[in-house]
């Protein structure tokens, strides 16, 4: 799950869960995302502080225990996110298994029962990670912690 801080174009802001990066990009441009205040349909992404915008996010294929959300995430106070995230990847890093660049294969091999599902974790390209969508499979991406992008 990824969330954004979104405007509308009278400058209402409100904020919003997607599944995928790319799950916005599609939803936006089928008007389905609307200003809850206004019903605008013409909306921006707010930059969010800190960036969770990176070239090739980590994606994750996990559906064990999430580490419990504080009430701070849905205020937006970037500090506690940032811990909530930082609780969440480990989780993730100490529950899965690796794959690195196959995780686009891998997690779509699950999907379709090719091999056994697993908890499994690496990183794909935005269009991989565009065609995983396209094809029903279910991931999550972990957006980038500021000690990741050193
Ligand atoms: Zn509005």
């Amino acid at each position: 799950m990824i969330k954004y801080r979104l405007e509308c174009s009278s400058g209402h802001e409100f904020e919003s869960w997607f599944r995928a990066s790319a799950d916005f990009d599609s939803q936006l441009l089928a008007g389905e995302i609307a200003c809850p205040l206004c019903g605008s349909i013409d909306i921006a992404k707010q930059p969010m502080a800190p960036s969770i915008v990176t070239k090739a996010a980590v994606a994750s294929r996990f559906t064990g225990p999430a580490p419990k959300q504080s009430g701070a995430m849905q205020t937006g106070d970037a500090k506690a996110a940032l811990e909530a995230l930082r609780a969440i990847k480990k989780t993730v890093f100490e529950n899965s298994e690796d794959v690195g660049s196959r995780f686009a294969d891998e997690a779509r091999k699950m999907h379709f029962g090719e091999i056994e599902e697993r908890h499994i974790r690496g990183s794909s390209t935005l269009e991989e990670a565009r065609e995983l969508v396209n094809d029903g499979v279910p991931f999550g991406i972990l957006p980038a912690l500021p000690e990741d992008l050193n």
